[in-house]
């Protein structure tokens, strides 16, 4: 392939090293995985490292290891969204200047009572953008994309989601910024992931918009959660991906994912399992769940 062609496929594994990688980071891994692969596409890594004080020491290094361990390979140099700041700043800095984003310094306790959507207190206040929080202004509009899986998702915006962070204001920058600067950076086309960020996509198709980037492509993969109905791995101890599990673990999330296993695969190993799954991925059998509870996958 030459630099200049682009191509039509690019995917992405984009894991947050808050801790190690778990059953349920692996259906997503292995969806984004298999995807890719199966269409003769790239398949790129990127650590979304945004958030220092919520990260595990050696969480980077252990989710390399274990990627590696369960077979996967990723083209290129994976990236750090902590290398990243600068490109982030610049496009704050612009919609801050352009009027399209505007610094809040309400306090928790001020939006209270909100359901998490914010009531505008600051949008026309004009504060400068030091030591406080920067807002997109989003529109009175319904965003709605078609997931491969899931089908139509649609959520009003303004009525759902309320003018959102993209830099917080202890200077981190917000994941919905980050992964859509990326992404577009990155090229990728294809975004599979997990459906507890169906909720998140809305707005970060408005953010494409605004900064006139092309929408990729979704997937978004069932959740694994707890029989009492906890997210694996976010606040909730689950446990780490072992290397002796590799290949067990890899043929339980085929088959969460609905895909056909071979009972010949039980004695392959991981980079077997992923060459016979690339030759039978189907997205179509993808079960069109948000959650799954892991108590009653075998
Ligand atoms: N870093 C996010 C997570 O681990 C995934 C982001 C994405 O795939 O868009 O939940
Ligand atoms: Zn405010």
């Amino acid at each position: 392939m030459t630099a200049a062609s682009s191509p039509s496929y690019i995917g992405r594994f984009a894991p947050t090293p808050s801790g190690h990688l778990h059953f349920g980071s692996l259906v997503a891994a292995l969806a984004s995985y298999l995807d890719a692969r199966s269409a003769g596409g790239r398949w790129l890594l990127r650590m979304e490292d945004l958030d220092p004080p919520r990260e595990m020491p050696g969480a980077q290094a252990a989710i390399i290891e274990a990627l590696h361990r369960y077979g996967f390979e990723w083209d290129g140099e994976w990236i750090r969204q902590s290398d990243r700041h600068d490109a982030y700043a610049h496009v704050v800095e612009r919609l801050f200047s352009q009027g399209l984003a505007y610094a809040c310094t309400c306090s928790r306790k001020q939006l209270e009572g909100y359901n998490g959507v914010y009531p505008g207190f600051c949008r026309n206040a004009g504060h400068s953008m030091e030591n406080a929080a920067i807002r997109v202004r989003v529109p009175e509009l319904e965003y709605a994309f078609t997931d491969r899986v899931q089908g139509e998702y649609r959520q009003h915006l303004g009525r759902d989601v309320g003018d959102f962070i993209i830099r917080r204001r202890d200077g981190l920058y917000a994941y919905q910024l980050a992964v859509v600067l990326d992404d577009a950076a990155q090229g990728v086309t294809d975004i599979v992931r997990g459906a507890d960020l169906l909720d998140s996509t809305p707005r970060q198709l408005y953010l494409q918009e605004l900064l006139g980037l092309s929408q990729p492509r979704y997937l978004h993969v069932p959740l694994i959660v707890q029989p009492d109905g906890h997210k694996l791995g976010k606040s909730y101890r689950s446990p780490a991906l072992t290397p002796e599990q590799a290949t067990p673990l890899l043929l339980r999330a085929l088959r969460t994912l609905g895909q056909p296993t071979d009972d010949r695969l039980e004695h392959a190993s991981p980079r077997q399992v992923l060459d016979w799954a690339i030759a039978h991925w189907d997205a179509a059998l993808i079960p069109r769940t948000h959650t799954l509870q892991e108590a009653h996958l075998r």
